[in-house]
């Protein structure tokens, strides 16, 4: 079975400074794959390539068997990637539902207000229940905890219909019971999206990771089981520092 992103010596420089230096990696339809290393390691600069947001110096990256070799960020989309970014995309005078109601429909905005839908659409209903925000379903976004707003933008790519999923450190700054809801959530988006998470909280790794990519200075160090990867002497020397 071919994977369903396949990335093949991937080659990013900037200014001649090589960000991604001969990356290959192939993630199956899905998996749920963690992506850590040190900071610089290029771990944003992947996904930005996957994104369409940076494009590649060299190699190619093929999305369920579609090149994505200089697509703009909204044909990706298209495709079927969504990406959260560290910076909040919530709308905080708007509602829970509100918020997931616009994310559904934001690629056609003009016929949601056409259709003057009442109600909850089976889509964000959906999603309200995955991400467990029924209880603050109409309450302000402005009102939600860190975690909470941060499952709401899970949820609000959930509702776009992806099937690859992009989550740029979810569980940081969350607290231990919210790093667990976070954890039994990515689970469960697991069961019919693929999703790549760059995470670095190690115990979450343990926990919630089956295969981890570890990348060194734009290129994959060490790639395979979260137990192999932790005890592996490369990975604790650039990785963990010891
Ligand atoms: P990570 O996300 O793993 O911390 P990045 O992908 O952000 O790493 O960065 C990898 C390397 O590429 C770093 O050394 C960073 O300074 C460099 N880099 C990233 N983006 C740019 C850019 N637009 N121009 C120049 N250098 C960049």
């Amino acid at each position: 079975m071919s994977a369903l992103l396949e990335i093949r010596d991937l080659m990013v420089a900037f200014d001649g400074f090589k960000a991604i230096n001969g990356v290959n990696l192939s993630v199956g339809e899905g998996e749920l794959r963690f992506l850590i290393g040190p900071n610089g390691a290029g771990k944003t600069t992947l996904i930005d390539v996957i994104t369409g947001l940076t494009k590649p110096t060299s190699g190619t990256v093929t999305f369920a068997g579609t090149s994505l070799a200089g697509r703009k960020e909204h044909k990706v989309v298209r495709l079927g990637i969504g990406r959260t970014f560290q910076t909040s995309v919530v709308f905080e005078e708007l509602s829970v539902v509100e918020n997931l109601d616009l994310a559904a429909n934001f690629r056609r905005p003009l016929v949601a207000l056409l259709r003057q839908r009442r109600g909850v659409t089976e889509t964000v209903g959906r999603a309200l229940e995955t991400i467990g925000l029924q209880d603050l379903a109409d309450s302000p976004a402005g009102i939600l905890s860190h975690g909470q707003r941060q499952w709401l933008e899970i949820g609000m790519l959930i509702v776009q219909g992806p099937r690859l999923l992009l989550l740029d450190e979810p569980v940081a700054g969350m607290s231990k019971d919210e790093r667990e809801r976070t954890g039994e959530l990515l689970t469960e988006i697991a069961k019919d999206h693929t999703v790549i998470v760059i995470e670095h909280d190690m115990e979450f790794l343990r926990r919630y990771a089956s295969t981890v990519t570890v990348l060194h200075e734009g290129t994959v160090l060490v790639e395979g089981d979260v137990a192999a990867v932790q005890a592996d002497p490369r990975v604790q020397e650039v990785y963990l520092g010891r």
